[in-house]
């Protein structure tokens, strides 16, 4: 065979193999088209090498006439021959037009973006008569091309191939398979990087709203920390943009660690519809906690009911104590003092935490008692102090005598509901008056002096049939009969 082969003796052809175009050059040795053998490129080599048999041969430019011609490189001979056999020429095999299937670059962007800390590369080709209009197509690293995302779950498989051209542009190949996939809309804010939040920017609090402990994360707007977007967790395990989401719009927020193992925080790149909060330290402070040697709940008979109380006691004198009352429509074990709430219009909150199980406790709510710290009355026991007592002088207005000591035994201070008590000369006792004279039911109390010389009041074990009455509708019925002198 010869060692040099001018046109038409030679053809430089593309093949498309495996997906992949291919350069190729055909020697037609005879004077026919029919019979060829093939070289392929040798990139390593930077020559033409035959598919066959490996004979290696160049493309030279003829420096005077600009034309092309093909050189084999005969090693020790001036002569060499092919061992494999000529191939029978099929055009469909070379021919192959590519161009219905190239993208210029104006016609494609790719978005290379970091979200939740993972970056992607995205490609999205557009349609060529509405820019709006378009088909993304994820990296795929293995193959090194871009998948269809509409198709991938599909078969067969669309992917797009980034080449570049002699001047360096680059342009993209498309597989031969077509899309069974719809076009769709061309959405670029969904490509953004997200927002890097450092560990100085931020914080995680908890705090109560309603009664119930609530997680959030705070993004700070500025350095000094005056304001600060609200995250809260109440859709689920990722924070988003609390008043944002009432807005409909959601903007989420991810906790991630980087690769020192530091925490910080990535954020969708969305323009709030909200304004930022400004921040008061004392919000989201830690609510002061009371362990159980501090607490009692107690139950007070109040209009023959039993209410729920917690009693807080002081942390200096554990004689006293604020007493809260059980809200019964809480689905916590939530507390209010009623005399803030009554005498000073302001909220005094407890709540009792892991009610019933291991570690419970007490969370005292952030506003302070506007009311004063009273005595401890414990229910249960049968002393009672000043001032749940009172004694007056009565004297009958129909009969002449010695003025009668008359006992009034508060069961609510706040309310001044209390029993009559008469003193009955006989036993020395004061007896319960309505359960006495309505229901034969002897409840007796006795007078006795502390150590201060103060009175204090003993009962008997037996509790009241009859309900605690008013104190003015008692003086009222006991005026009828009696002149009071105290
Ligand atoms: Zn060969
Ligand atoms: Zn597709
Ligand atoms: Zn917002
Ligand atoms: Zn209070
Ligand atoms: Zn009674």
């Amino acid at each position: 065979m010869k060692k040099i082969y001018e046109i038409p003796y030679f053809e430089k052809v593309v093949a498309e193999r495996k997906e992949k175009l291919k350069k190729r050059l055909l020697i037609f040795p005879n004077n026919d088209k029919i019979y060829h053998f093939e070289y392929y490129w040798n990139r390593p080599l930077q020559c033409y090498q035959c598919c066959g048999c490996g004979l290696k041969a160049d493309i030279i430019k003829n420096d005077k006439n600009g034309k092309e011609y093909v050189k084999h490189k005969f090693l020790h001979k001036e002569t060499s021959k092919h061992f494999c056999k000529l191939r029978k020429y099929d055009e469909t095999k070379y021919t192959v037009d590519v161009s219905t299937r190239i993208v210029e670059s104006e016609n494609f962007k790719i978005i290379k973006y970091t979200q939740k800390g993972i970056s992607s590369s995205k490609l999205f080709i557009f349609d060529s008569t509405n820019k709006n209009l378009c088909r993304g197509y994820l990296w795929d690293s293995t193959n090194g091309y871009y998948l269809c995302i509409g198709c991938t779950s599909k078969n067969p498989r669309v992917f797009a191939r980034l080449c570049k051209n002699a001047d360096g542009i680059e342009y993209l190949i498309l597989s031969k398979n077509q899309h069974v996939c719809d076009l769709k809309e061309f959405n670029p804010d969904k490509y953004k990087n997200d927002v890097i939040i450092k560990k100085s920017m931020y914080k995680h609090v908890e705090c109560f709203v309603n009664g119930e402990k609530r997680k959030y994360l705070l993004i700070f707007t500025d350095k000094s920390q005056k304001f600060y977007y609200k995250f809260t967790y109440e859709n689920g395990y990722l924070p988003i943009c609390l008043k944002c989401n009432q807005k409909h719009l959601y903007i989420q927020a991810y906790i991630l660690t980087d690769k020192n193992g530091d925490e910080y925080i990535s954020v969708r790149d969305k323009k709030h519809v909200c304004t930022p909060f400004e921040y008061n330290e004392n919000d989201f402070e830690e609510n002061q906690i009371i362990q159980s040697e501090r607490y009692k709940i107690i139950k007070r008979n109040w209009r023959g009911k039993f209410v729920e109380k917690l009693v807080i006691f002081d942390s200096i004198d554990k004689n006293l104590c604020h007493e809260y009352t059980l809200q019964r429509t809480s689905k916590t074990k939530r507390y209010k003092c009623n005399e803030c709430h009554h005498k000073y219009s302001t909220c005094a909150i407890a709540w009792i935490i892991n009610y019933g199980k291991e570690n419970e406790h007490v969370e005292l709510g952030k506003t302070p008692h506007k009311c004063s710290l009273i005595k401890f009355e414990d229910p249960n026991s049968s002393i009672i102090n000043l001032p749940n007592f009172k004694i007056i002088k009565t004297a009958a207005k129909f009969k002449s005598g010695n003025p009668k000591d008359c006992l009034l035994i508060y069961s609510s201070l706040e309310k001044k509901l209390c029993y009559r008590y008469y003193f009955d000369l006989t036993s020395k006792l004061f007896v319960c008056h309505e359960c006495e004279y309505k229901h034969r039911k002897r409840v007796t109390a006795k007078i006795h002096k502390n150590e201060n010389n103060e009175d204090f009041v003993q009962l008997n074990e037996k509790k009241h049939i009859c309900n605690p009455q008013p104190e003015k509708d008692v003086l009222k019925k006991m005026s009828r009969f009696f002149n009071i002198h105290n």
